[in-house]
């Protein structure tokens, strides 16, 4: 599976604009300048934010891998 084009929105702690950055962007830890305020955000995963969207694109992934075994038997 590839995640690394996966796209995140990654809500700006300072204005709420969602900013949308690719999951290996995210990954990479570079810096994301808000499209909202310009304010520099990194995406060190300070506040578990892109861990959980982490998760929650690894469960999309295995709820597809399950729904293909199922429609393949
Ligand atoms: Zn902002």
């Amino acid at each position: 599976m590839q995640f690394a084009s996966v796209p995140i929105e990654f809500p700006c702690p300072s204005c709420g604009f969602y900013n949308t950055i690719t999951f290996q962007e995210a990954r990479l830890g570079a810096p994301i300048i808000c499209r909202g305020c310009k304010n520099t955000l990194q995406t060190d995963d300070a506040s578990g934010e892109l861990a959980v969207a982490h998760q929650r694109i690894q469960r999309a992934f295995a709820d597809l891998r399950e729904t293909l075994k199922s429609m393949g038997s």
